[in-house]
């Protein structure tokens, strides 16, 4: 009914010859028809409404009526959106509805882990688990957009936002990007509560200079595809409905103005159909970038590379018009960007659908809670364990100390707008219930920064007067996320000396951290004797990590992120080139640094650092569990690669421990010689099994010529005949498991 000016209210009937798309599509035309100049551009707008102003602005409301916007971002108030709808769907000129949109990153109201804490947990079904809640939850309130998952590949821990990304790894970033696709777009993204997810940010934010948030990115073209780009191939392929781009310049071209990147690449190679949004501004960022000279110039480049909606800045409905007339501009393109943006509101159902039903007793409802639970669970990831101090015995008196023992709005991380701080589970409250380690409780330290030992004194005594000291430090929430980098990865304030002052009592020290980053340790690392990285993990982190503590659940995550020693050692990451130095013999990777000299005068210079070595402190894939896995029969079963077919490599995993605990398996390779160097290590899969213990699993990889291919010379992906390794491992420094194939 929205199609003709002519028609009534009458259903229309359903023409079987047509498939979905050329209904659609015929659907569009017959809309684009009848749109003016003004109510096109207006498609294109989105817009926010500041939380100060109580009222709906009545010239937002008139812009709505005149059809000049198209999209809302942050209307939190349901009556507001549904009002906005209302007059979208009753009198504006054509009844397009709005799509409203939100930044839901990880969870709506019951909060998951951060993104890097999900992707630590090797588990995309409990990512994709998550994801379909936040929509069932976020829906709720109109919302049918969401702007993630955040695919930046991140290799600096000083980069704030590193906490809402899935780590340094492309093929994992791909995953978990898919996993959250397919959890918040659904089965059937036209149903009520599916939400268009949106792949961000287009592309090398996380390759910011220096980790400081919004600067600059130098990619090579080889990175750029071999690395950069491929989650959000792979997003596409998922089907994901929308882009956003970055902030950022890549090679000299803003992210938002880049015709290559948004046009060549995305819909001439990838075929592409659904719709671009900038970020916030980032359009007219461009005036500052000095790409462009002010706000019409900025319009101009960016609807020329085809980015369908602007986000909260104006340049478009300023300015498109007269680039029109000018010829700067066309018609034609617009329309293109405009079917973009209306193919993904019927794709999502908007025209038969556009309310919602505001249920709110999905809100934090059990089944959430508990599959929050697991997911910070299997988030978390076990670095050190000392003299079996944990599982906590359960008849030990202990200390809970430090300034995250009881953050209820810090435990939940960044970019949480919705989740409310009541409803959250600390540590503290979990021990509290627990009724089986009697505890004594001293914060020692107010807040994650504070400076004062005032709280010393108190903690320590409790310490003194307890068999163990679990101490929950780390980073508060406002520590990370967009333009929150740091320079300085430790410990914040005086928590590094607390902890010397609390391992003078000479009692073990169970370090639980809770940080959006890797946590630079130093000396701290002796002075304890268990760490549990805990991430930011959400509503439920306080029973989860009860239940890891306790010994009811053995640790499973794993690093996905390569965790320094020293901040000076940053940019480090495992999937990197190789030097054409020769490799540190054994016997110095295994010191904490090489005497200078001695390996000098012996076999000439490596690259390194003299202070720190090369090495991380624990490497990307890393994580502890309460038992061991021995790894054998590792060979490769068979390899077709000649007739195209599959290579199969297998693995017999055996849980040699004590109790019941899962592996994550991962296989990478390296490709040896190539026409362009290749990195000394790539993941290419990874499984998870869980054993109980003197219990073994053959596992296989599958994979194919494909999977080993990279993005060459010539521009095209290819594989290159010759010889190729692969590691069955533990982590990506574990060689122990190495096999060698040929491809002819
Ligand atoms: C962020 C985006 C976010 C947007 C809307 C920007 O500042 O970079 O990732 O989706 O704001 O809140």
């Amino acid at each position: 009914c929205y199609l003709l000016s002519s028609c009534t209210n009458e259903p229309s009937p359903k023409n079987t010859f047509i498939s979905e798309v050329d209904t659609i599509e015929s659907k569009i035309d017959s809309i684009l028809l009848k749109m003016t100049l003004e109510e096109k551009i207006g498609q294109t707008a989105q817009r926010g409404k500041s939380s100060r102003v109580k009222e709906l602005p009545v010239e937002l409301k008139d812009a709505v009526k005149r059809g000049e916007i198209g999209s809302f971002l942050n209307i939190m108030n349901k009556d507001d959106a549904k009002e906005l709808q209302r007059i979208a769907m009753e009198e504006s000129p054509n009844k397009i509805p709005l799509i409203f949109a939100r930044d839901v990153i990880h969870g709506f109201k019951t909060i998951f882990p951060i993104p890097l804490g999900q992707a630590a947990s090797f588990d995309p079904n409990l990512v994709q688990k998550g994801a379909r809640i936040s929509a069932i939850e976020a829906s709720t309130y109109g919302i049918r957009w969401t702007f993630a998952p955040m695919l930046d590949i991140s290799r600096d821990p000083r980069w704030g936002r590193i906490a809402e990304s899935a780590g340094e790894d492309p093929y994992l970033t791909s995953i978990m990007g898919e996993a959250y696709i397919k959890g918040f777009q659904g089965d059937d993204l036209s149903s009520s509560t599916s939400l268009a997810a949106c792949a961000k940010h287009f592309v090398g934010y996380g390759a910011a200079e220096g980790g400081r948030d919004y600067n600059t990115a130098n990619i090579n073209e080889f990175s750029l595809h071999n690395s950069y780009l491929k989650p959000f191939k792979k997003a596409v392929k998922t089907n994901v409905a929308t882009l956003m781009t970055g902030f950022n310049e890549v090679n000299g071209i803003p992210a938002s103005g880049n015709e290559y990147l948004l046009k060549e690449v995305l819909r001439d190679q990838w075929n592409f159909d659904g719709f671009v949004v900038s970020d916030w501004n980032s359009i007219i960022e461009m005036i500052p970038h000095g790409f462009a000279e002010d706000e019409a110039g900025a319009a101009e480049k960016a609807a020329n590379a085809m980015l369908d909606m602007e986000m909260t800045s104006t340049s478009y409905q300023d300015n498109m018009k007269d680039l029109i007339e000018v010829g700067k501009f066309s018609e034609d393109k617009l329309d293109e960007m405009v079917r973009n943006i209306l193919r993904i509101k019927f794709r999502l159902g908007l025209f038969d659908n556009p309310y919602f039903k505001p249920e709110s007793d999905v809100l934090y409802a059990k089944d959430h809670l508990d599959a929050a639970k697991e997911a910070a669970e299997k988030s978390m990831v076990l670095l050190k364990n000392e003299n079996q101090i944990l599982p906590l015995d359960t008849k030990k008196s202990l200390a809970i100390i430090g300034p995250l023992a009881d953050a209820p709005h810090d435990q939940l991380g960044t970019w949480t707008f919705d989740g409310e701080k009541t409803h959250t589970v600390t540590p503290l409250t979990s021990f509290k219930e627990n009724h089986k380690n009697p505890i004594l409780y001293s914060e020692g330290l107010s807040y994650s920064r504070d400076k004062s030992n005032k709280g010393f004194n108190d903690a320590v005594k409790i310490a003194q007067n307890s068999d163990v000291i679990v101490f929950f430090g780390g980073e508060e929430a406002i520590l990370s996320g967009e333009a929150h980098s740091r320079a300085n990865l430790n410990l914040p304030g005086e928590q590094e000396q607390l902890i010397y002052e609390l391992h003078k009592t000479g009692k073990p020290i169970v370090l639980v951290l809770m940080a959006g980053r890797p946590i630079t340790l130093g000396n701290i690392i002796d002075k304890v004797d268990a760490i549990l990285f805990a991430w930011h993990p959400g509503t439920m982190g306080g029973p989860a990590i009860l239940d890891i503590l306790t010994g009811k659940t053995s640790p499973s995550g794993r690093l996905p992120i390569t965790w320094p020693k020293e901040v000076g050692q940053i940019p480090i990451h495992y999937n990197h080139k190789n030097t054409g130095r020769p490799t540190i013999p054994e016997e110095f990777v295994q010191m904490d640094s090489i005497p200078i000299g001695a390996w000098q005068s012996s076999l000439g210079n490596t690259s390194h650092y003299l202070d720190v070595g090369y090495l991380p402190q624990y490497p990307f894939g890393y994580g502890l569990t309460y038992s061991n896995f021995k790894y054998s029969d590792v060979k490769i079963l068979s390899n077709e690669t000649k007739e195209n077919g599959p290579i199969i490599v297998n693995a017999k995993i055996t849980n040699t421990g004590n109790v019941k605990a899962t592996e994550v398996v991962q296989l990478y390779f390296r490709d040896m010689v190539g026409s362009i160097t290749r990195p000394v290590k790539e993941l290419m899969r990874f499984k998870k099994v869980e054993l109980e213990p003197g219990t073994s699993k053959i596992i296989d990889f599958v994979f194919t010529k494909d999977d080993i291919s990279f993005y060459g010379l010539d521009k095209k992906w290819i594989t290159e005949p010759g010889k190729f390794k692969l590691w069955v491992a533990q982590h990506a420094l574990d060689n122990t498991h190495e096999l060698e194939f040929i491809i002819e």
